[in-house]
């Protein structure tokens, strides 16, 4: 076949290459990035789709407009406010067909081959793979305890990248959060120069310990920063329903974008999920996801501290769906996932997050199990990674 040279550098996603062998149910999988299915509001959706249906079919079935729902677009925009203070125009949210099209509309819209992408490190793959297919050229700063490294981010900056992609809360793999300090220092750092933030928040919500700390958007000229949010994690991820922020130049550009790739995202979806948000409430839906959460991710953290050795590394995230693991340098993490395959346990390497090739690295997903079959993965994982470290 005569393919695109676009698609000749790209790879499948690794972690749906993992998650098609830990489709088998015996496998206890802290694999996925998948949110709880226990807490999908199910019976909900179900009245608002039969009411949509009921009330408005026609225009529910019907070709709508690219921009997107009108209402829901004004819902953000008053969440927004009502949250941060943030004024954010309904006029200057464009609904995706999940955040995931955000990035891909910001990479159509933004970048020539070879253009540079700045990401953090580890990096969210969905971001890397939408970027890659435009012909990315990488760099990378840091995430530390506290955020992005603002030495290296500052140093990179200076490289003039177009684009600087970061999810300053609980970030997908590393669980980690930028701290307001960082936040605003990052923010100072932008406004002098002339690349453009792409923030992605899509866990901002799921906070289940310490202090909430507004998006790096809050700081920064609408001008410097496109702001991406997502239903999949406080509502339902099958929805496919996003959206991202943008003034109205960028905006107008992902609008035509948008066009060329989809006309617009399902109005039924968009439909049934406003009618959801109109009869039920998203902050009490929000609050219960939270606590399971906050319960899982203490379960998996006192789990860890019985089981694991203690040179494996890991973080106790304060929110998201995330935690991360750092081994010694040497012991390869594709060595362990081999074993804990074997021993039905599943989690993702920490490679793929890389574009450098670290290997040391993994991620574990706390939200997608129950308490008992995360103690007793735990335990497992807990076995194999003993037996490589012995080596
Ligand atoms: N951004 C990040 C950081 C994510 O973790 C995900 C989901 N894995 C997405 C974007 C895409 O989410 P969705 O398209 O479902 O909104």
């Amino acid at each position: 076949m005569r393919f695109s040279a676009r698609m000749g550098g790209v790879r499948r996603s690794y972690i749906r290459e993992i998650l098609k062998v830990t489709q088998n149910p015996e496998i206890i999988s802290f694999a996925g990035g998948l949110p709880s299915p226990d807490h999908f509001p199910a019976q909900a959706m179900a009245r608002a789709a039969a009411e949509v249906l009921a009330d408005n079919g026609p225009q529910a079935l019907q070709y709508a407009t690219t921009e997107g729902h009108p209402p829901l677009r004004e819902f953000i925009s008053r969440r927004y406010k009502a949250t941060w203070g943030l004024d954010i125009p309904a006029e200057n949210i464009l609904i995706t067909t999940g955040s995931q099209q955000g990035l891909d509309l910001m990479a159509k819209v933004m970048l020539d081959v070879g253009d540079a992408v700045l990401m953090e490190r580890p990096g969210y793959l969905g971001a890397i793979q939408a970027f890659s297919l435009f012909g990315a050229a990488f760099s990378t700063a840091d995430l530390g305890p506290r955020g992005v490294d603002l030495d290296q981010l500052e140093e990179r900056l200076r490289e003039r990248p177009k684009i600087f992609y970061a999810v300053p809360s609980f970030q997908n793999p590393s669980g980690a959060t930028y701290d307001a300090a960082t936040r605003r220092d990052a923010a100072r750092l932008l406004e002098n120069s002339d690349t453009i933030l792409l923030e992605d928040n899509p866990y901002g919500e799921l906070r289940f310990k310490g202090e909430d700390v507004p998006p790096v958007r809050a700081f920064l000229d609408q001008e410097r920063c496109a702001l991406m949010g997502s239903f999949s994690k406080i509502a339902s991820p099958g929805l496919r329903i996003g959206w991202i922020t943008a003034a109205p130049e960028l905006m107008h550009k992902l609008v035509t974008a948008k066009q060329a790739s989809d006309l617009h995202t399902s109005s039924l979806a968009q439909r049934i999920l406003y009618r959801f948000l109109e009869t039920n409430d998203l902050d009490a839906h929000i609050a219960v996801i939270r606590q399971a959460y906050g319960e899982r991710r203490d379960c998996m953290v006192e789990a860890i501290r019985r089981h694991f050795p203690e040179e494996a590394r890991t973080t106790e995230p304060e929110g998201g769906m995330f935690l991360w693991g750092t081994l010694p340098a040497g012991t390869d993490s594709e060595e362990v996932f081999a074993k804990a395959i074997e021993r039905k346990v599943a989690f993702v390497p920490g490679r793929p997050f890389f574009v450098d090739g670290t290997d040391n690295a993994f991620r574990l997903n706390f939200s997608n199990s129950t308490p008992e079959r995360i103690e007793e993965g735990i335990k497992r994982m807990g076995q194999c990674l003993k037996e490589v470290m012995a080596r």
